[in-house]
């Protein structure tokens, strides 16, 4: 079946620097993907390139099989591509529940309504929290927040770069169950991770960078060997 998301010798720069090196990556309906590897290794930057923030300098991007040559970040957004960045991404001087409706800003009063309701429902932290300002929540549930917002319309594609990054535990089962809901109702994920515990748990395949190259693509606790190995080099990517 064709991958609903595609990258095929996939290369790109910073100016002079090169971040990636014909990274190859394929996402099917419903997949989890865990992309993981050190600091600097090109995570975000595949991240970056899949949203359309940062143009590759060769190979091709594919959605649904179709090439995405030269297409801007809001075309692959309104095609269906979703990338919650690291860090917070909310609006703190307004409450919990305002967050969600800016979010839903496209569609009717009455939907969005359905909507924000169905976001306290799954989040039960925020439904416990939606008059508060949004400021005031800790840092991880700010994260759960920033989440919550961009998954009250279910992407296609949704990118998640380093989502658990500094949520307590409690919430940390919120996120990985909604992350897991998401991708039962066909969603496809890439779960960036530098902790890979849970996303190895969660995916179906793992992708390990090294240095901008893909050393690893199988199955994810294999993955985890592999980082571990301190990545043994192109040779140990199977098929
Ligand atoms: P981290 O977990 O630290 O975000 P990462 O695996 O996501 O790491 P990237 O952020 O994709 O790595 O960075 C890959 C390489 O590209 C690094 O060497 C980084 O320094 C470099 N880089 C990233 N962003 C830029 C930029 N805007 N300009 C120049 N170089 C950059």
């Amino acid at each position: 079946m064709t991958p609903v998301l595609e990258l095929a010798n996939l290369s790109a720069s910073y100016g002079p620097f090169r971040a990636l090196f014909e990274v190859d990556l394929a996402v099917g309906e419903g997949e989890i993907v865990a992309l993981l590897g050190a600091n600097g290794a090109g995570k975000s930057t595949i991240a970056r390139v899949i949203s359309g923030l940062v143009s590759p300098s060769g190979g091709v991007m594919r959605l649904a099989g179709r090439p995405t040559v030269g297409w801007s970040a809001v075309r692959l957004r309104r095609a269906g591509v979703l990338h919650v960045p690291e860090g917070r991404g909310i609006f703190s001087s307004l409450s919990v529940e305002q967050n969600l409706i800016l979010a839903l800003a496209g569609e009717s009063r009455r939907r969005r309504r359905m909507l924000v309701e169905e976001a306290c429902a799954r989040f039960a932290i925020l439904g416990e929290r939606r008059n508060q300002r949004a400021g005031s929540l800790s840092g991880g549930q700010q994260r759960l927040l920033s989440l919550a917002a961009a998954l009250v319309d279910p992407p296609k594609i949704l990118v998640a770069d380093e989502i658990s990054l500094g949520l307590a535990p409690n919430v940390l089962d919120e996120v990985y169950a909604a992350l897991g809901a998401l991708a039962a109702a066909g969603t496809a994920l890439v779960l960036i991770e530098q902790q890979t515990t849970r996303a190895v748990d969660l995916a179906d395949t793992a992708v390990v960078l090294h240095h901008g190259r893909v050393v690893y693509s199988g199955p994810p606790t294999e993955a985890t060997a592999a980082l571990a190995a301190g990545l043994s080099g192109p040779g140990s990517t199977p098929g």
